[in-house]
């Protein structure tokens, strides 16, 4: 409409201040719409103390790349339906024309929230001794076709927790597979995430670890171009983080899971 403009504006309230009823108020009065994001704020001690994060890319540094580009799969111990879990056989590759988008990163993660890091970054990673970690190589595939190795590395996880305990809030599901009920979670903007583990489950986690539960739907098509997959999310103990941290890595929001007894 002419003579007339949008903008954006993102307010950040704790949930009781007394401003918050007042906004909402205000918003109603002019006809405004909005999106609440509910979310938890942790301290660096909470941080410290956890016993596990989550590492959630936050779209500070996020690039094309995964199946469509020629990342392999093997499907003969996944759902039938869904393909979950897949596991990765090859190489990340991500497209030619995203390379730019990594320059003053030294972390960050695939659309589908599967975490890159740089070549220093995973070598301080493997030194310091962090279990259950492993990298694969990232190449670019540039409008040629041709494959151009870079100096990045796609951080996995070995192994899968057990399921999460039910008690468990703040993840959604979107579209779930019914035959193996393991994919379609997603963090919800209408309640903080916050994942809780049975503390017999967590006996033997790693530092590195990948969840039973799969975020994104699933859709296997005869050509992989048109595929799309569910993938783990990554859980870390606070090693892994301070890592991240002391690399300047801020392209991760750190999220503490809660862990409760087994009783
Ligand atoms: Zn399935």
């Amino acid at each position: 409409m002419v003579g007339k403009r949008q903008v954006w504006v993102s307010v950040t309230l704790a949930e009781d201040d007394e401003r918050v009823p007042r906004l909402f108020e205000l918003l109603r009065k002019h006809n405004e719409t909005w999106l609440e994001v509910h979310e938890d704020r942790y301290t660096d001690d909470e941080l410290d103390n956890a016993r596990l994060l989550l590492m959630h890319p936050n779209r500070e540094c996020e690039i094309d790349g995964g199946i469509w580009c020629g990342t392999t799969y093997d499907w003969s111990e996944a759902c039938p339906a869904c393909g979950t879990p897949a596991r990765q056989t090859s190489a990340m590759f991500i497209e030619g024309e995203e390379i730019p988008k990594l320059e003053g990163h030294r972390a960050g993660a695939t659309l589908v929230e599967l975490p890159l890091v740089d070549e220093r970054l995973a070598e301080a990673l493997e030194e310091s001794g962090a279990t259950g970690l492993y990298f694969r190589s990232v190449y670019a595939v540039m409008e040629d076709r041709r494959q151009v190795k870079l100096r990045w590395k796609q951080l996995c996880a070995k192994r899968s927790l057990p399921p999460m305990s039910p008690l468990t809030t703040g993840l959604g599901r979107y579209h779930e597979c019914e035959v193996c009920m393991r994919n379609g979670y997603g963090r919800t903007s209408e309640a903080p995430t916050r994942i809780v583990y049975r503390a017999s489950d967590l006996a033997d986690a790693d530092d590195v670890n990948m969840t039973w539960e799969h975020y994104n739907e699933a859709a296997l098509k005869p050509d992989m171009r048109d595929t799309h997959l569910s993938y783990p999310y990554i859980l870390v103990t606070p090693k892994v983080m301070r890592i991240f941290r002391a690399a300047g890595v801020t392209e991760f929001d750190w999220i503490p899971i809660r862990v409760v007894d087994d009783a």
